[in-house]
């Protein structure tokens, strides 16, 4: 019995013959590139999901790109000026982010466990700290006092809710991230007495929701619990980033998120906001849902087996490079991302294969019993949703293969 595998992105999905990404053939993209295995991303999806929220929220709600969904540097140069800010979680992202030459004011950098280095390159540099406690406000009150310098700082709330049915839970009860809700109004008066510039609040409260319902409720309860905690700080925070958690459908049966009707009901819940609220900006900072669906990760059969009747496919690629695929980043069952014959596009299932990357564990496998169109050595396999969370949440080191290359296309 053949296995299910999710759904082929819309843009990819009707295509037949050579897969084509960006309106270039996968064949030649990896003559470009050089080799396999590779990363392609388009930057005319991450385009379309970009206007797709504008036309939806408006401006009045700030989009920001979360890098550590993708990082890969000509996506992000390109990507930069086209949002309203970037959200960072280490130097390292910040770096890449005022590389970018994004401005600082229009950088946050969230994340637990910030070094002291790292506090002060912030602070030098104009760039927003997000709290993640009040041990971190401390030391970056008293860098700042050290450098002469006026920080830019705002709170992570640890919200005493969650998006439900969310992928990766983030908020509600006892957690690494964010200062628990009922401590933040004394934090914030703390902050504005020590001369520094508050920026606001930043809660988020999940990640790979595809329930519209679900979100709405976590926005209006993130909406809610702002204007209470400002309130009782007694001070209007000017931006109040209320996360993201747009999901992206990864798995059979996984339905696309109707960001529409998220918008709608945010934008209605805006009107009728706390007063203290009446100047804030608002943000949502969004990783997958720009970047996912507009990566396609190429690799190539070096062999085909067979074993005790199962047919196996074996790549130049695998977890090592798209470990999400592979089942083993954070999936409690390891279910089939949706993969084709990259040059036979739509055509139907021959035979049931399995694909296994070349690493020599037998954690590497990148599709289980799927229906495929016959395919043979040389042949390149496409992996799709390879635009988040693909190369740099991959263990790249493990078994000292080459890594990936990657091309951003139509930009
Ligand atoms: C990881 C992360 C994001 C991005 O999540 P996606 O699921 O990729 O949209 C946004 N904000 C914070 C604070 C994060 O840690």
């Amino acid at each position: 019995m053949s296995k299910p595998m999710g759904p082929i992105p819309p843009e990819f999905a009707d295509q037949a013959g050579m897969l084509r990404v960006g309106g270039a053939r996968a064949d030649e993209l990896v003559a470009r590139a050089g080799d396999t295995p590779l990363f392609v991303y388009d930057a005319g999806m991450i385009a379309s999901r970009i206007a797709r929220f504008r036309a939806a929220f408006g401006d009045e709600i700030k989009l920001h790109y979360a890098i550590k969904a993708n990082p890969y540097s000509q996506l992000l140069n390109w990507i930069a000026n086209k949002v309203d800010g970037l959200d960072v979680a280490s130097a390292g992202e910040m770096h890449l982010a005022l590389d970018a030459r994004t401005d600082p004011h229009d950088i946050s950098f969230a994340g637990p466990g910030k070094r002291d280095v790292e506090l002060e390159g912030a602070i030098t540099a104009g760039v927003t700290l997000n709290l993640e406690s009040e041990g971190e406000a401390a030391r970056a009150l008293a860098i700042a006092d050290r450098l002469g310098r006026t920080p830019r700082l705002a709170v992570r709330v640890n919200p005493d809710f969650e998006i439900k049915g969310s992928g990766m839970r983030m908020g509600g009860g006892a957690k690494p991230f964010g200062i628990d809700a009922a401590r933040v109004p004394a934090l914030v008066r703390q902050l504005l007495s020590a001369g520094a510039d508050w920026r606001g609040f930043h809660i988020f409260a999940g990640s790979q929701a595809l329930q519209a319902e679900a979100l709405i409720e976590a926005q209006r309860a993130a909406l809610i619990l702002a204007g209470n905690l400002a309130e009782d700080a007694g001070a209007p925070p000017p931006l109040v980033n209320l996360g993201g958690g747009f999901g992206i459908p990864y798995m059979a049966g996984d339905t696309p998120l109707d960001v529409e009707a998220v918008a709608d009901i945010l934008l209605d819940n805006l009107n009728s906001r706390s007063q203290v609220l009446e100047e804030s900006q608002f943000a949502i900072e969004l990783g997958r849902w720009l970047v996912g669906e507009a990566g396609v990760y190429l690799t190539r059969i070096v062999d085909r087996k067979e074993s005790h009747g199962k047919t196996f496919l074996i790549v130049d690629g695998g977890m090592h490079h798209q470990l999400a695929a592979s089942g083993n980043f954070g999936q409690v069952i390891r279910r089939n991302y949706p993969i084709a014959i990259a040059a036979r596009m739509n055509e139907p299932g021959e035979e049931e294969a399995n694909i296994v990357g070349c690493l020599c564990t037998p954690l590497d496998r990148l599709a289980d019993d799927v229906l495929l169109p016959h395919a043979d050595v040389g042949d390149l396999v496409a992996i799709f949703l390879a635009g988040a969370y693909g190369r740099s949440a991959s263990p790249e080191a493990f078994l000292g293969h080459d890594p990936a290359k990657e091309l951003l296309v139509g930009a």
